[in-house]
Protein backbone atom coordinates (compact mmCIF):
# COMPACT_ATOMS: atom_id res chain seq x y z
CA UNK A 1 0.00 0.00 0.00
CA UNK A 2 0.90 3.71 -0.35
CA UNK A 3 1.49 6.27 1.94
CA UNK A 4 -1.32 8.68 2.06
CA UNK A 5 0.48 12.19 1.75
CA UNK A 6 -2.73 14.03 0.68
CA UNK A 7 -2.10 17.59 0.40
CA UNK A 8 -4.84 19.02 2.69
CA UNK A 9 -2.74 18.54 5.89
CA UNK A 10 -0.53 21.26 3.97
CA UNK A 11 -3.19 23.58 5.36
CA UNK A 12 -3.20 24.69 8.39
CA UNK A 13 -5.67 23.01 11.36
CA UNK A 14 -5.25 19.86 8.94
CA UNK A 15 -6.02 16.85 11.26
CA UNK A 16 -2.36 15.66 11.78
CA UNK A 17 -1.67 19.28 12.85
CA UNK A 18 -4.06 18.84 15.55
CA UNK A 19 -3.33 16.32 16.16
CA UNK A 20 0.83 17.23 16.96
CA UNK A 21 -0.55 20.41 19.02
CA UNK A 22 -2.52 18.21 21.88
CA UNK A 23 0.47 15.54 21.65
CA UNK A 24 3.04 18.22 21.95
CA UNK A 25 0.67 20.06 24.90
CA UNK A 26 0.95 23.32 22.50
CA UNK A 27 -2.96 22.91 22.73
CA UNK A 28 -5.44 21.57 25.72
CA UNK A 29 -8.72 22.88 24.40
CA UNK A 30 -10.44 23.52 21.08
CA UNK A 31 -10.28 26.82 22.21
CA UNK A 32 -6.38 26.46 22.09
CA UNK A 33 -6.70 25.17 18.52
CA UNK A 34 -8.97 27.55 17.11
CA UNK A 35 -6.52 29.90 18.23
CA UNK A 36 -3.27 28.22 16.89
CA UNK A 37 -4.76 27.06 13.48
CA UNK A 38 -6.74 30.36 12.32
CA UNK A 39 -9.65 28.30 12.02
CA UNK A 40 -13.63 29.15 13.53
CA UNK A 41 -14.49 27.02 16.82
CA UNK A 42 -17.24 25.50 14.75
CA UNK A 43 -14.84 24.11 12.16
CA UNK A 44 -12.13 23.03 14.98
CA UNK A 45 -15.08 21.48 16.72
CA UNK A 46 -16.12 19.53 13.97
CA UNK A 47 -12.23 18.11 13.30
CA UNK A 48 -12.04 17.43 16.95
CA UNK A 49 -15.25 15.38 17.07
CA UNK A 50 -13.96 13.29 13.90
CA UNK A 51 -10.53 12.35 15.61
CA UNK A 52 -12.67 11.59 19.16
CA UNK A 53 -14.81 9.11 16.94
CA UNK A 54 -11.99 7.61 15.65
CA UNK A 55 -9.94 7.24 18.77
CA UNK A 56 -7.20 9.41 18.27
CA UNK A 57 -8.55 12.26 21.10
CA UNK A 58 -9.84 11.91 23.80
CA UNK A 59 -11.33 13.86 26.21
CA UNK A 60 -9.80 14.21 30.19
CA UNK A 61 -11.30 15.67 33.23
CA UNK A 62 -11.35 19.40 33.09
CA UNK A 63 -9.46 22.37 32.56
CA UNK A 64 -8.61 25.81 33.99
CA UNK A 65 -11.72 27.70 33.57
CA UNK A 66 -11.52 31.49 32.10
CA UNK A 67 -14.38 32.51 33.79
CA UNK A 68 -17.94 30.15 33.13
CA UNK A 69 -18.23 26.53 32.59
CA UNK A 70 -14.68 24.72 33.10
CA UNK A 71 -13.31 22.99 29.38
CA UNK A 72 -12.70 19.49 29.28
CA UNK A 73 -9.24 18.84 28.25
CA UNK A 74 -7.92 17.36 24.92
CA UNK A 75 -5.52 14.75 25.10
CA UNK A 76 -3.93 11.90 22.52
CA UNK A 77 -4.52 8.47 24.41
CA UNK A 78 -1.61 7.03 25.25
CA UNK A 79 -0.75 3.73 27.33
CA UNK A 80 -2.03 1.37 25.01
CA UNK A 81 0.51 -0.51 22.76
CA UNK A 82 -1.77 0.60 19.56
CA UNK A 83 1.41 1.02 16.83
CA UNK A 84 3.66 -2.21 15.48
CA UNK A 85 6.84 -0.85 15.01
CA UNK A 86 9.56 -2.91 13.46
CA UNK A 87 14.05 -1.34 12.90
CA UNK A 88 15.40 -3.69 10.53
CA UNK A 89 19.62 -3.84 11.02
CA UNK A 90 22.10 -5.99 9.32
CA UNK A 91 22.70 -8.20 12.46
CA UNK A 92 19.62 -6.98 14.42
CA UNK A 93 15.71 -5.82 14.57
CA UNK A 94 14.40 -3.87 17.02
CA UNK A 95 10.76 -4.52 17.38
CA UNK A 96 8.24 -2.70 19.72
CA UNK A 97 4.26 -1.77 20.52
CA UNK A 98 3.63 2.05 20.81
CA UNK A 99 0.78 4.45 21.74
CA UNK A 100 -0.96 7.11 19.73
CA UNK A 101 1.67 10.03 21.18
CA UNK A 102 4.52 7.38 19.85
CA UNK A 103 5.63 6.57 23.55
CA UNK A 104 7.10 3.04 23.51
CA UNK A 105 4.35 0.66 25.72
CA UNK A 106 7.77 -2.72 24.98
CA UNK A 107 10.47 -3.22 22.65
CA UNK A 108 13.06 -5.99 22.54
CA UNK A 109 16.06 -6.08 20.20
CA UNK A 110 16.07 -9.76 18.10
CA UNK A 111 19.34 -11.21 16.71
CA UNK A 112 18.56 -11.40 12.92
CA UNK A 113 19.92 -12.97 9.96
CA UNK A 114 19.53 -11.03 7.03
CA UNK A 115 20.52 -13.69 4.40
CA UNK A 116 17.84 -15.89 5.87
CA UNK A 117 15.73 -13.88 2.91
CA UNK A 118 12.88 -11.38 3.75
CA UNK A 119 10.07 -14.45 4.06
CA UNK A 120 11.82 -15.79 6.99
CA UNK A 121 13.09 -12.80 8.70
CA UNK A 122 9.84 -10.14 8.26
CA UNK A 123 7.55 -13.71 9.09
CA UNK A 124 9.54 -14.05 12.55
CA UNK A 125 9.34 -9.59 13.31
CA UNK A 126 5.82 -9.39 12.55
CA UNK A 127 5.10 -12.72 15.00
CA UNK A 128 6.99 -10.38 17.50
CA UNK A 129 4.92 -7.73 17.06
CA UNK A 130 1.84 -9.82 17.34
CA UNK A 131 3.59 -10.89 20.83
CA UNK A 132 3.93 -7.49 21.91
CA UNK A 133 1.41 -5.94 21.06
CA UNK A 134 -1.21 -9.27 22.44
CA UNK A 135 0.80 -8.68 26.37
CA UNK A 136 0.43 -4.78 26.66
CA UNK A 137 0.05 -4.68 30.04
CA UNK A 138 -2.38 -1.56 30.01
CA UNK A 139 -5.10 -2.90 27.63
CA UNK A 140 -8.91 -2.35 28.02
CA UNK A 141 -9.61 -5.73 29.55
CA UNK A 142 -12.90 -5.50 27.96
CA UNK A 143 -11.31 -5.84 24.83
CA UNK A 144 -12.37 -2.79 23.18
CA UNK A 145 -11.38 -1.19 20.11
CA UNK A 146 -9.03 1.41 22.61
CA UNK A 147 -6.56 -1.25 22.81
CA UNK A 148 -6.53 -2.98 19.23
CA UNK A 149 -3.45 -2.33 16.89
CA UNK A 150 -3.52 0.19 13.90
CA UNK A 151 -1.01 -0.21 11.83
CA UNK A 152 2.94 -1.31 11.46
CA UNK A 153 5.56 0.83 10.65
CA UNK A 154 8.45 -1.23 8.86
CA UNK A 155 12.78 0.39 8.19
CA UNK A 156 14.50 -1.39 5.79
CA UNK A 157 18.62 -0.64 5.54
CA UNK A 158 18.64 -0.18 1.73
CA UNK A 159 16.49 1.81 -0.25
CA UNK A 160 12.36 1.65 -0.56
CA UNK A 161 10.57 2.64 -3.30
CA UNK A 162 8.21 4.56 -1.43
CA UNK A 163 5.17 4.53 -3.59
CA UNK A 164 4.96 0.21 -3.32
CA UNK A 165 7.15 0.08 -0.23
CA UNK A 166 9.14 -2.57 -2.43
CA UNK A 167 12.83 -2.53 -1.96
CA UNK A 168 15.21 -1.79 -4.95
CA UNK A 169 19.23 -2.80 -5.46
CA UNK A 170 19.87 -2.90 -1.22
CA UNK A 171 24.05 -3.29 -0.77
CA UNK A 172 23.95 -6.04 1.83
CA UNK A 173 20.89 -8.02 1.47
CA UNK A 174 21.18 -10.99 -0.65
CA UNK A 175 18.12 -12.37 -1.64
CA UNK A 176 15.61 -9.34 -1.03
CA UNK A 177 16.54 -6.91 -3.92
CA UNK A 178 12.88 -6.17 -5.35
CA UNK A 179 10.98 -7.69 -2.66
CA UNK A 180 7.69 -6.25 -2.12
CA UNK A 181 7.57 -5.59 1.73
CA UNK A 182 4.62 -4.52 1.77
CA UNK A 183 2.48 -6.85 -0.33
CA UNK A 184 4.17 -9.26 1.67
CA UNK A 185 2.86 -8.10 4.74
CA UNK A 186 -0.57 -7.08 3.94
CA UNK A 187 -1.14 -11.06 3.55
CA UNK A 188 -0.72 -11.65 7.07
CA UNK A 189 -1.96 -8.70 9.11
CA UNK A 190 -5.03 -7.01 8.81
CA UNK A 191 -3.89 -3.40 9.29
CA UNK A 192 -2.08 -0.56 7.05
CA UNK A 193 2.08 -1.54 6.96
CA UNK A 194 3.94 1.04 5.73
CA UNK A 195 7.67 0.47 5.00
CA UNK A 196 10.21 3.37 4.71
CA UNK A 197 14.21 2.97 5.00
CA UNK A 198 15.79 3.53 8.04
CA UNK A 199 17.42 6.42 7.69
CA UNK A 200 13.96 8.12 7.05
CA UNK A 201 12.70 6.33 10.23
CA UNK A 202 15.73 8.09 12.11
CA UNK A 203 14.98 10.90 10.73
CA UNK A 204 11.52 11.20 11.50
CA UNK A 205 11.72 9.69 15.20
CA UNK A 206 14.82 12.17 15.99
CA UNK A 207 12.95 15.48 14.57
CA UNK A 208 9.41 14.56 16.53
CA UNK A 209 11.56 13.49 19.82
CA UNK A 210 14.10 16.44 19.78
CA UNK A 211 13.27 19.22 17.33
CA UNK A 212 9.91 19.26 16.38
CA UNK A 213 9.70 22.71 16.32
CA UNK A 214 13.26 22.96 13.46
CA UNK A 215 11.67 23.12 9.75
CA UNK A 216 14.89 21.99 8.01
CA UNK A 217 16.82 19.40 9.22
CA UNK A 218 19.08 16.88 7.98
CA UNK A 219 19.93 13.52 9.84
CA UNK A 220 22.88 11.02 9.00
CA UNK A 221 22.64 7.41 10.00
CA UNK A 222 26.22 6.16 10.16
CA UNK A 223 26.07 2.53 11.19
CA UNK A 224 27.49 -0.54 9.45
CA UNK A 225 25.97 0.96 6.15
CA UNK A 226 25.33 5.16 5.63
CA UNK A 227 22.59 7.23 4.81
CA UNK A 228 20.60 10.28 5.68
CA UNK A 229 17.16 11.58 6.15
CA UNK A 230 15.70 15.05 5.40
CA UNK A 231 13.27 16.58 6.81
CA UNK A 232 12.06 19.46 4.75
CA UNK A 233 9.17 22.18 5.73
CA UNK A 234 8.96 19.88 8.90
CA UNK A 235 7.79 17.07 6.84
CA UNK A 236 9.58 13.97 5.71
CA UNK A 237 11.41 14.82 2.23
CA UNK A 238 11.46 11.57 0.19
CA UNK A 239 12.09 12.99 -2.97
CA UNK A 240 10.26 11.44 -6.43
CA UNK A 241 10.23 7.98 -5.73
CA UNK A 242 11.97 7.77 -2.05
CA UNK A 243 15.33 8.04 -2.58
CA UNK A 244 15.81 11.87 -1.57
CA UNK A 245 19.38 11.67 1.38
CA UNK A 246 20.45 8.19 0.13
CA UNK A 247 24.00 9.56 0.20
CA UNK A 248 25.55 6.24 0.37
CA UNK A 249 26.86 6.09 -3.26
CA UNK A 250 27.80 10.21 -3.82
CA UNK A 251 31.90 9.82 -4.27
CA UNK A 252 34.34 11.20 -2.10
CA UNK A 253 37.65 12.32 -2.82
CA UNK A 254 39.91 8.58 -1.77
CA UNK A 255 43.48 7.22 -3.12
CA UNK A 256 42.95 4.46 -3.72
CA UNK A 257 39.46 4.59 -3.73
CA UNK A 258 38.16 1.46 -2.73
CA UNK A 259 35.62 -0.42 -4.43
CA UNK A 260 31.88 -0.25 -3.49
CA UNK A 261 29.16 -2.88 -3.72
CA UNK A 262 27.37 -1.09 -6.60
CA UNK A 263 30.01 -1.40 -8.67
CA UNK A 264 31.85 1.69 -8.48
CA UNK A 265 34.75 2.67 -6.82
CA UNK A 266 35.33 5.40 -3.94
CA UNK A 267 31.42 6.13 -2.59
CA UNK A 268 30.94 7.32 0.89
CA UNK A 269 30.04 3.90 1.77
CA UNK A 270 32.80 2.45 0.74
CA UNK A 271 34.68 4.59 2.60
CA UNK A 272 33.15 5.38 5.92
CA UNK A 273 30.51 3.31 6.59
CA UNK A 274 30.83 0.83 9.77
CA UNK A 275 31.50 -2.33 6.64
CA UNK A 276 34.15 0.10 5.34
CA UNK A 277 36.22 0.24 8.32
CA UNK A 278 35.85 -3.11 8.96
CA UNK A 279 37.22 -4.31 5.16
CA UNK A 280 39.92 -1.53 5.65
CA UNK A 281 41.19 -2.97 8.87
CA UNK A 282 41.39 -6.30 7.95
CA UNK A 283 43.04 -5.20 4.63
CA UNK A 284 45.61 -3.54 6.88
CA UNK A 285 46.15 -7.08 8.51
CA UNK A 286 43.84 -6.38 11.65
CA UNK A 287 42.06 -8.79 13.45
CA UNK A 288 38.69 -7.68 13.62
CA UNK A 289 35.13 -9.25 12.77
CA UNK A 290 32.57 -6.43 13.15
CA UNK A 291 32.02 -3.00 13.74
CA UNK A 292 31.27 -3.58 17.50
CA UNK A 293 35.35 -4.66 16.71
CA UNK A 294 36.29 -1.19 15.34
CA UNK A 295 34.40 0.88 18.05
CA UNK A 296 36.57 -0.75 20.79
CA UNK A 297 39.50 0.15 18.83
CA UNK A 298 39.01 3.36 18.43
CA UNK A 299 37.69 3.79 21.46
CA UNK A 300 41.43 2.08 22.88
CA UNK A 301 42.97 4.75 20.82
CA UNK A 302 44.44 2.26 18.26
CA UNK A 303 46.42 4.05 15.72
CA UNK A 304 45.29 2.36 12.64
CA UNK A 305 41.66 2.51 13.42
CA UNK A 306 41.91 6.08 14.56
CA UNK A 307 43.37 7.27 11.20
CA UNK A 308 40.84 5.51 9.59
CA UNK A 309 37.66 6.78 11.49
CA UNK A 310 38.82 10.32 10.76
CA UNK A 311 39.32 9.87 7.29
CA UNK A 312 35.90 8.70 7.18
CA UNK A 313 34.27 11.56 9.55
CA UNK A 314 36.44 13.71 6.55
CA UNK A 315 34.46 11.80 3.97
CA UNK A 316 31.20 12.35 5.52
CA UNK A 317 31.72 16.09 6.29
CA UNK A 318 32.09 16.47 2.61
CA UNK A 319 29.33 14.91 1.73
CA UNK A 320 27.37 17.11 3.91
CA UNK A 321 29.06 20.58 3.03
CA UNK A 322 27.39 19.96 -0.31
CA UNK A 323 23.99 18.67 1.17
CA UNK A 324 24.42 22.22 3.91
CA UNK A 325 25.21 24.46 0.73
CA UNK A 326 22.74 23.13 -0.97
CA UNK A 327 19.83 22.46 1.18
CA UNK A 328 20.49 25.43 4.34
CA UNK A 329 19.59 23.20 7.27
CA UNK A 330 18.95 24.39 10.89
CA UNK A 331 20.31 21.21 12.43
CA UNK A 332 22.69 18.31 11.83
CA UNK A 333 22.33 15.31 13.53
CA UNK A 334 24.28 12.16 13.20
CA UNK A 335 23.07 8.61 14.45
CA UNK A 336 24.11 5.60 14.21
CA UNK A 337 26.52 3.51 16.07
CA UNK A 338 29.49 5.21 14.55
CA UNK A 339 27.80 8.49 15.96
CA UNK A 340 29.46 7.94 19.74
CA UNK A 341 33.10 7.34 18.13
CA UNK A 342 34.68 10.84 18.85
CA UNK A 343 37.56 11.33 16.12
CA UNK A 344 34.78 10.87 13.12
CA UNK A 345 32.81 13.24 14.33
CA UNK A 346 35.48 15.86 15.68
CA UNK A 347 36.83 15.62 11.80
CA UNK A 348 33.43 15.87 10.11
CA UNK A 349 32.32 18.41 12.12
CA UNK A 350 35.81 20.30 10.96
CA UNK A 351 35.52 19.40 7.29
CA UNK A 352 31.81 21.02 7.70
CA UNK A 353 33.11 24.62 9.32
CA UNK A 354 35.75 24.36 6.19
CA UNK A 355 33.64 24.00 3.34
CA UNK A 356 30.49 25.48 4.08
CA UNK A 357 29.34 29.36 3.80
CA UNK A 358 29.45 30.78 6.79
CA UNK A 359 26.01 31.77 6.17
CA UNK A 360 24.97 28.25 5.94
CA UNK A 361 26.50 27.53 9.04
CA UNK A 362 26.60 30.42 11.37
CA UNK A 363 23.36 29.16 13.44
CA UNK A 364 23.62 25.70 12.41
CA UNK A 365 22.93 23.02 15.08
CA UNK A 366 25.60 20.03 14.75
CA UNK A 367 24.82 17.41 17.20
CA UNK A 368 24.17 13.67 17.93
CA UNK A 369 20.85 12.02 17.51
CA UNK A 370 20.05 11.54 21.39
CA UNK A 371 17.15 9.21 21.48
CA UNK A 372 18.57 6.28 21.73
CA UNK A 373 17.66 2.79 20.27
CA UNK A 374 14.34 3.59 19.93
CA UNK A 375 14.76 6.42 17.88
CA UNK A 376 14.00 3.98 14.76
CA UNK A 377 10.70 2.27 16.22
CA UNK A 378 9.85 5.96 17.50
CA UNK A 379 10.02 7.06 13.56
CA UNK A 380 8.06 4.27 12.41
CA UNK A 381 5.24 4.48 14.89
CA UNK A 382 4.68 8.35 13.50
CA UNK A 383 4.51 7.31 9.77
CA UNK A 384 1.72 4.47 10.81
CA UNK A 385 0.01 7.62 13.16
CA UNK A 386 0.32 10.20 10.77
CA UNK A 387 -1.31 7.35 8.06
CA UNK A 388 -4.12 7.09 10.51
CA UNK A 389 -4.29 10.38 11.27
CA UNK A 390 -5.03 11.33 7.86
CA UNK A 391 -7.17 8.31 7.05
CA UNK A 392 -9.54 9.47 9.19
ZN1 LIG B 1 28.63 2.75 -4.41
Amino acid sequence: MTIDDAPRDALRGGPRELLRWVATGAAVSRADLSRLSGLSPSTVSQRVEALISQGLLEETGAGRSRGGRRPRQLAVPTGGAVVGAIDLGAHHARVGALDLSGRVVQARTLPVRIEDGPEAVLGTLLAEVATLVGDDPVAPADGSAAGALRGIGIGIPGPVQHATGRIVSPSRMPGWNGFDVAAFCAGRVDVPVIVDNDANLMALGAHRTAHPELDHAVYIKAGTGIGSGVISSGRLHRGAQGSAGDISHCRVVADPAPPCTCGNAGCLEAVASGAALVTALRGQGVAVSDLTGVIRLIDDGDRQATALARQAGRAVGEILAVVVNFFNPQVVAIGGRLADCEPLLASMRATLYERCLPLATQTLLIERVAAGQDVGITGAAHLVIDHVVAAA
